[in-house]
């Protein structure tokens, strides 16, 4: 596709200070809850309401939204509070409604992104659109599937985009309910410098402890907005509850963020210190070229005395004595771990490569 040209999705009277910050419980559970969580949320200067009417859940039998009634109170908090409204779209149905009721910013969420039929439909129904869509990352990591997302609404003539980093499903919930693999936003902003990009706390860390470190560790890759989940009473929330915070923290947190200057603040020392990583980077390649050529001679003795490429004892002593060193040098070993299969899936690639040629 020919290069994408973003318009701002920034509504009248919304800063464009980081952070942009969008606000509101994970779901519209009745008129009271809405209304009383949104008047808390604009008396602590939100601008922005959140909250879903439509809930994709994993097992059926959950709270599944409250439906297009619950736009009506979007409405009433629109009118009584100032703020723009948001919900999520999953739906051409849900388009048509949201747009009716006049919901001013429309997301399409995680398990929506996934599916290229879907995306479509919501692309086809948002033609000629003028309101800001953000596009939530697909859950599985796949950076390819989010752009293709981005692509299909552009095709459609949507050019107020951002995107929503709101973690990859994994099965290792130990930490994360989400887990951020931020080099797949990092490489997003990469390709698009000029997308929004917000991120998406609540559920990538799935408990209230957890919005405030993320919400930094976003601030300090430089996204420009972040989504977060309020609610007036999260112990009773009907969905999300672990992960939902008081307007009042919601505001503490907000306040306990640094904001760190941008790119455009390069100081001469920096850009010193960046020519080291160059360097370091060259020497870094250059090295690993080094041993893929040793690798491939092995590849070629392995061939001529007819032993098979992986060979598991030998792998896993790499493994293990190279993480323990990396460790003792303040390098995390399941980082180190990740760089050292990636090494060797990339050896024995090329020693396949050899035991292939005649
Ligand atoms: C939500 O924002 O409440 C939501 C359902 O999010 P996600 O699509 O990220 O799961
Ligand atoms: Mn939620």
């Amino acid at each position: 596709m020919d290069k994408m040209e973003f318009e701002s999705i920034l509504l009248p009277g919304v800063d464009d200070k980081r952070p942009i910050v969008i606000a509101g419980p994970c779901s519209a559970e009745t008129e009271e809850q809405v209304m009383t969580t949104a008047k808390q949320l604009a008396d602590r200067g939100i601008k922005i309401f959140r909250a879903g009417i439509w809930k994709p859940r994993t097992r059926p039998g959950a709270f599944e939204g409250v439906g297009s009634e619950g736009l009506r109170w979007l409405q009433r908090v629109k009118k009584e509070t100032g703020m723009y409204t948001a919900t999520e779209v999953a739906t051409a149905k849900h388009v048509a409604e949201a747009i009716k009721y006049g919901v001013d910013i429309l997301w399409i969420g995680a398990r929506t992104t996934v599916n290229p039929f879907a995306i479509q439909e919501i692309a086809d129904a948002l033609e000629g659109c003028d309101k800001p869509i953000l596009i939530k990352n697909p859950v599985n990591p796949d950076i390819e599937l989010w752009i293709g997302a981005i692509e299909r609404l552009y095709k459609a003539g949507v050019r107020k985009l951002g995107v929503i980093h709101r973690g990859f499903s994994s099965s290792d919930k130990k930490i994360y309910r989400n887990s951020p693999q931020w080099h797949i936003p990092i490489e997003l902003r990469r390709r698009f410098p000029n997308l929004p990009m917000f991120c998406d706390p609540s559920h990538i860390g799935g408990k209230r402890e957890l919005v405030a470190p993320i919400s930094q560790q976003s601030m300090d890759l430089n996204f420009d907005g972040l989504i977060i989940e309020s609610h007036c009473d999260p112990d009773c929330a009907w969905s999300d509850k672990d992960q939902q915070v008081t307007p009042d923290i919601l505001d503490y947190i907000l306040n306990l963020l640094v904001i760190r200057e941008g790119e455009t603040q390069t100081t001469e020392s920096l850009g010193e210190l960046r020519k080291q990583i160059d360097e370091l980077d060259d020497q870094l390649v250059e090295l690993l070229s080094k041993r893929m050529r040793v690798s491939r001679e092995i590849g070629t003795f392995k061939k001529e005395h007819n032993m098979q490429v992986l060979q598991a004892s030998r792998y896993s002593q790499i493994l293990e004595g190279r993480i323990q060193q990396a460790e003792k040098f303040g390098i995390d070993g399941d980082c180190m771990q990740k760089i050292l299969e990636a090494i060797h899936e990339e050896s024995v690639r090329q020693q396949i490569e050899i035991l292939n040629q005649n």
